[in-house]
């Protein structure tokens, strides 16, 4: 056993760390051992539970509700509000346009979104058959525009979404003026508030959640700033009605009626009961301290980059995510590079639209500003020196050309190879692989990822 544990660390080894701040996307750590420990413990006892019938496991019942009724206050959400345990942002998301689209019941049923918007709406709309309508956000605020959202309404909208705040840019849209027209409309209104809705609640915010006139539903995820382990979030319906085509069950087969809430069936309680251990655990209180902490760090990280002569804010962050530009000196690929030789993860985001790439920060409470800025201070005049990545301007007109539906197995094995994307493992440094592929449009740049994929888990 001792060997298999030795096994599993030395994979472990080999990951981006969970705790300690430096890791500023996917991970999220209060920098609470004893949050940690309960969270772990909990997971641990429920681990072999199953969700699959509330009645057979009533201790997952009990939990859920009282995560729902803990949540409800947070995000504004009146006393017959309901709510779903999921495992994840995007399937709360895929739950709210799934539900959305068979209330609805139209034709060529599509949604209303700024280009902001997630990309789980896309997958969303991928699985559903709902066509996405991507309203472009206003240049400098990155927020989306309520007249343009609200012009975009027809009769084929089953669904209008903003997010509280958005993962690209951190700024929270304007909720109020698009909830009343998709309510003016009789539409649906979704706010994503899955990575903000549990920093919100204890910053000084306009209304942005259930308590907004027209809001319908909305997606917080506890594995972000609850700091719950992996696998939870909310989504919450204004009424019992609004959520109930969210409900499947299925008599057509001879075994057990099923019955499921979410789109998983069988479905462990570890996650579910980490979550509430953890929630109880911090509590209100602790929940403001941690924000407060996180809020603190952001602000400082932002003021530096904004006084910066090389960078800029995408935006003035309004929670704790931050999206920095660079100026033509450098480039975003090559900076991230920078930062992960010094020991710390950022995220490197593609140019979409007129939007600019930018490097992504998810600040947590753990996160220490002042290390951060020493280091991206040295991390900018390294990539400074070293100059933006040059795509051959050759290159970058042949991949504006291809067209990925007409290219087979073969070509794509030489593109991979082309763009350091073949062999075992990624390059240690991937500026020129990111370069190439944001010079690629939207589809390629798709395709490329999707074949990437395909040969990492042959
Ligand atoms: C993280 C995130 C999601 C998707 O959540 P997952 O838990 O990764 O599935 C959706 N919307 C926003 C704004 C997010 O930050």
């Amino acid at each position: 056993m001792t060997d298999l544990i030795a096994e599993l660390e030395a994979l472990r080894a080999r990951d981006l760390p969970t705790h300690g701040g430096r890791t500023l996307a996917y991970v999220y750590d209060s920098g609470l051992p004893d949050a940690d420990e309960i969270g772990r413990r909990a997971l641990a006892m429920f681990a072999s539970t199953n969700g699959l019938d509330p009645t057979a496991f009533p201790s997952l019942a009990a939990m859920e509700r009282d995560l729902i009724a803990t949540a409800k206050p947070l995000v504004g959400a009146p006393d017959g509000a309901v709510g779903t345990v999921t495992s994840g942002g995007t399937e709360s998301i895929l739950l709210a346009v799934q539900t959305a689209r068979d209330a609805a019941r139209r034709e060529r049923p599509s949604m209303v979104v700024p280009t902001t918007a997630h990309g789980a709406f896309h997958k969303a709309a991928h699985y559903f058959g709902v066509r996405v309508v991507a309203i472009d956000v206003d240049p400098v605020s990155k927020r989306a525009v309520p007249e343009a959202m609200a012009a975009a309404i027809d009769e084929d909208t089953v669904l209008v979404a903003v997010s509280a705040p958005s993962y690209a840019h951190g700024v929270v849209d304007p909720v109020a003026p698009i909830a009343a027209a998709a309510a003016e409309r009789g539409v649906r209104c979704h706010v994503d508030a899955c990575i903000g809705g549990w920093v919100l609640p204890w910053l000084d915010h306009e209304p942005w959640g259930l308590d907004v006139a027209g809001v319908t539903s909305l997606s917080v995820d506890l594995h972000k700033y609850a700091y719950t382990p992996k696998g939870v979030s909310l989504l919450l319906h204004r009424d019992p009605a609004l959520r109930r085509p969210q409900f499947f069950a299925s008599a057509d087969w001879p075994g057990y009626t099923m019955l499921n809430a979410t789109m998983q069936s069988t479905k462990s309680g570890g996650p579910l009961a980490a979550a509430w251990a953890v929630v109880r655990h911090i509590g209100t209180d602790g929940y403001r301290a941690l924000v407060g902490t996180t809020v603190d760090a952001t602000r400082r990280i932002a003021a530096a980059v904004a006084a910066h002569p090389h960078l800029r804010l995408a935006a003035e962050p309004d929670t704790t995510l931050v999206a920095v530009e660079t100026d033509t000196a450098l480039d975003v690929f090559t900076l991230s590079d920078e930062m992960l030789v010094r020991g710390w993860f950022t995220q490197p985001q593609m140019g979409f639209r007129d939007l600019a790439p930018t490097l992504h920060l998810t600040v947590s409470a753990a996160t220490a500003a002042d290390e951060f800025l020493a280091d991206l201070d040295e991390a900018v005049a390294a990539a400074v020196a070293a100059g933006p990545v040059q795509v051959a301007p050759e290159l970058r007109a042949a991949a504006a050309q291809l067209d990925p539906s007409t290219l087979d197995d073969a070509a794509f094995d030489g593109l991979l190879a082309a763009a350091g994307l073949s062999g075992d493992g990624l390059p240690t440094r991937m500026a020129p692989v990111n370069a190439l592929l944001d010079a690629a449009p939207p589809r390629l740049r798709e395709a490329l990822l999707i074949a990437f994929l395909d040969r990492l888990t042959r």
